[in-house]
């Protein structure tokens, strides 16, 4: 049992934080929503009234917060919170961010004997509820062997991506292909729809041919394919058009640095911004369904 503060309780700290609660790990949460803190001290972690509170005496700090700002503006700079953690404590975050942000994070953490390791997440809401993230991890080897047993109570599959900053460049490669797959399948469901074809046979058909992919498996926006995609929810819940537009403009960025051609993520991203114009940030990312049928 370990003493861990987590931060950042929202659609995939919530779940994760709980699954921790589970395994029996001596939990301290904070988040700005006072609900959500509510919620995992009515199941038994203690609540903290701030960052700082949820630090003190924790062995491992979590955090899994939205993007590379509040990351930073948490972490680091006068009176941040790495001031907080005591030296020999790991710091596991979570949060899809730049890599540059998290190499940043990474040599402060070092000057104040901190182990720090980036690990982005990839499977979801539903991977983060039943405890079988993908957890894609950059930093020292030796500091991954000691986090290993808290990513398993969350996760499946624990990858070492590579040294600092590289377990957010294989979730940026990740998420760009992600974004990609959901905008061909939700054109490919329109004109199949368009055409005549009952979503679920089209949905299916394709499932089990060439096009199949992890959105046709488990993610497919068309609503009422599968009852429990966020399509079928009006797409609330999962993971945030604007959030995905985020990661799309991460991977940007880190294709900018090495030169890298990235046309499809270049589009992935302008259909996403447009989803955002179009006030549909807050929705899950599958609602791009809606661009090719409205
Ligand atoms: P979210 O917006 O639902 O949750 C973020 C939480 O952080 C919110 O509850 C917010 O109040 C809190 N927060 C922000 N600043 C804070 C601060 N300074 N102190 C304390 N709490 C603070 O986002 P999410 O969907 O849970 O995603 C979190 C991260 O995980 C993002 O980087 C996202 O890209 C990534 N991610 C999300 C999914 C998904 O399916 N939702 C999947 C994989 C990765």
């Amino acid at each position: 049992m370990s003493k861990i503060a987590f931060i950042g309780l929202g659609h995939m700290g919530l779940p994760m934080a709980r699954n921790l609660l589970k395994a029996g790990h001596d939990l301290r949460v904070y988040d700005l929503v006072q609900a959500a803190i509510d919620e995992l001290a009515a199941e038994g972690a203690t609540p903290a009234r701030d960052a700082r509170e949820a630090v003190n005496g924790a062995q491992v700090v979590i955090t899994m917060l939205p993007a590379s700002r509040h990351v930073e503006g948490l972490l680091l700079g006068d009176g941040g919170l790495l001031e907080s953690i005591a030296a020999g404590s790991l710091l596991l975050e979570c949060s899809t961010i730049a890599p540059e942000s998290a190499r940043k994070v990474h040599a402060a953490a070092k000057t104040r004997g901190i182990e720090l390791l980036d690990a982005p997440v990839s499977g979801g809401t539903a991977g983060a509820a039943a405890g079988t993230l993908t957890f894609m991890v950059g930093g020292e080897a030796a500091a991954l062997e000691k986090a290993r047993p808290i990513f398993q109570a969350m996760g499946k599959n624990i990858f070492h991506a590579g040294p600092d900053g590289a377990g957010q460049v294989a979730k940026v490669c990740n998420n760009q292909l992600l974004a990609v797959q959901m905008i061909g399948t939700a054109e490919s469901m329109a004109l199949g729809v368009a055409n005549g074809l009952d979503p679920a046979v089209l949905a299916e058909i394709m499932r089990q041919s060439s096009g199949g992919n992890w959105v046709l498996e488990r993610y497919n926006p068309w609503p009422g394919v599968m009852p429990n995609a966020p399509a079928s929810k009006e797409y609330d819940g999962g993971f945030m058009a604007e959030l995905m537009a985020k990661d799309l403009g991460l991977a940007q960025e880190t294709a900018q640095v090495s030169l890298s051609s990235t046309p499809m993520g270049a589009l992935a991203l302008q259909i996403y911004r447009l989803l955002l114009k179009q006030g549909k940030g807050k929705k899950d990312f599958s609602v791009v369904q809606k661009l090719f049928v409205e």
